[in-house]
């Protein structure tokens, strides 16, 4: 048997373990596992190291087409393949148009074709006016939709009101989408970031202080309810403290259609780190205190939360420098590091690897309905993380993939780096370099479920 490439004797987590094997990969599928001494067009050894399925990142915001100088798809892709991430789900905003209409989500599939450099799928966006193009978004192969339930900061992507929520609930259901919500309440938040700014009250503790958890467990129970009332399937993007984890989990004890994801960041860091790092910390919801955080990694380990995405929101510095923090732009810089993190919390609380490729991999394709991905096995595409265990990787500003050069994550040293990503057979990067000729392809839901 001859293969395209053979990575060997490589520590290779499976869904139900790690075994020490080899994997043969042929037209960009895994074609066997064993067979160390079979011939290939090229061989990776992988000895000592760990190969976890590719990692599925399904919140980024790569800003293209209309603010390619927060990023793009070529950069953010680099950045995203550098740490082990091989399909990646675009959000509808920041790029202008927002993608809330037909043609917009097709020059988004036109330019990511041409420019990322792993497979990616997109979300389209669920905002007052656009209701109406839900399903031709849908058709067009979103992935799911996306809501804010409060100012999103970007005057391009207006957030729902109850109502525009309801409605496209409705619609949304009847398609058979996943509606992802920004859940933090609107009242709550505009309320109390107007009461600080009318007292000049405009630093870390009151940017924290008017995003307070309330805000995210009334937005989650309010949509739980709404979900329930329309059948709409839900997804709630970076949640970020223990109460919204529990009102989620008990609404999918009573049966609800609804999953979650945490965000790196917030498993990684808190709201001192914040008050210590400045305002690249600063994003919405907002890092939590020291308990919450630990909480946060808690629910991880019990398993209510199942999936943990980068959020990567990136802009230049130039948006982030403001004496009114609330005026800087909200947004972590991180897509580089979300398997990283995971890989530091899986070690420091020993943890199998086979969690950390569920949370990373396996929950969201199979949230996401992308049957070939998610998981090493045979006849899956050949989508692979191979990491040096044992080898740090320490943040530094050289070493960034994203187009602007600053992050959260500058200066923290993780215990593991990314020695290779591969993407459906092809080495994307390796040795710290990214591979110009690796193209992605674009991928749909492979199925939906419309309720009638
Ligand atoms: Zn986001």
């Amino acid at each position: 048997m001859s293969f395209d490439l053979l990575i060997k004797n490589g520590n290779v987590v499976l869904s139900d373990g790690v075994v020490k094997t080899s994997i043969g990969i042929s037209k960009g599928k895994i074609a066997a596992l064993g067979a160390p001494d079979a011939e290939a067009g090229q061989v990776i050894d992988a000895e000592g190291m760990t190969v976890l399925p590719g990692m599925i990142d399904v919140h980024v915001h790569f800003d293209e087409p209309g603010r390619t100088e927060w990023e793009g798809f070529e950069t953010g892709s680099s950045m995203l393949a550098a740490g082990g991430c091989t399909t990646f789900f675009d959000m509808p905003l920041n790029g202008i148009p927002s993608t809330v209409t037909r043609p917009a989500f097709e020059e988004k599939v036109r330019i990511g074709e041409n420019e990322s450099h792993v497979d990616f799928a997109l979300w389209g966006g669920l905002v007052p006016d656009h209701v109406d193009d839900l399903e031709g978004l849908s058709r067009a192969g979103a992935i799911g939709f996306k809501a804010f339930m409060s100012p999103s900061g970007n005057p391009e992507f207006e957030s729902v009101d109850d109502l525009s929520l309801l409605a496209g609930m409705r619609r949304i259901a009847s398609l058979g989408g996943i509606l992802a919500l920004h859940a933090e309440s609107a009242p709550i938040v505009t309320f109390l970031q107007k009461e600080k700014e009318a007292q000049g009250l405009t630093g870390y503790d009151d940017y924290a202080e008017s995003r307070p958890p309330v805000a995210e467990a009334e937005a989650v129970s309010r949509a739980l309810m709404f979900g329930e009332l329309t059948g709409c399937r839900l997804h709630f993007v970076h949640i970020s403290t223990v109460e919204a984890v529990a009102c989620i989990q008990r609404a999918k004890k009573k049966g609800q259609d609804v999953s979650l994801e945490t965000c790196a960041h917030y498993l990684m860091y808190s709201h001192e780190d914040f008050r210590r790092l400045g305002v690249v910390g600063k994003c919405a919801p907002p890092l939590r205190s020291e308990d919450e955080r630990k909480g946060l990694i808690d629910c991880l380990i019990r398993g209510d939360l199942d999936m943990v995405s980068s959020d990567h929101s990136p802009c230049e510095w130039k948006d982030k420098e403001r004496d009114n923090l609330f005026q800087a732009w909200g947004g972590i810089s991180g897509g580089q590091f979300t398997l990283l993190s995971v890989l530091e919390i899986a070690k420091a609380r020993h943890l199998p690897l086979t969690r950390v490729a569920e949370w990373t991999a396996g929950a969201p394709a199979a949230r996401f309905g992308l049957n070939d991905k998610g998981q090493i096995r045979i006849g899956a595409d050949a989508d692979l993380a191979i990491i040096r265990p044992d080898a740090p990787f320490r943040v530094e500003r050289e070493k960034l993939f994203q187009k602007n050069k600053f992050s959260l994550y500058e200066g923290h040293e993780f215990p593991s780096s990314v020695a290779a990503t591969i993407n459906r057979g092809r080495v994307v990067f390796r040795n710290g370099k990214i591979s110009q000729a690796a193209k992605g392809r674009w991928i749909r839901p492979s199925v939906l479920h419309p309720v009638r």
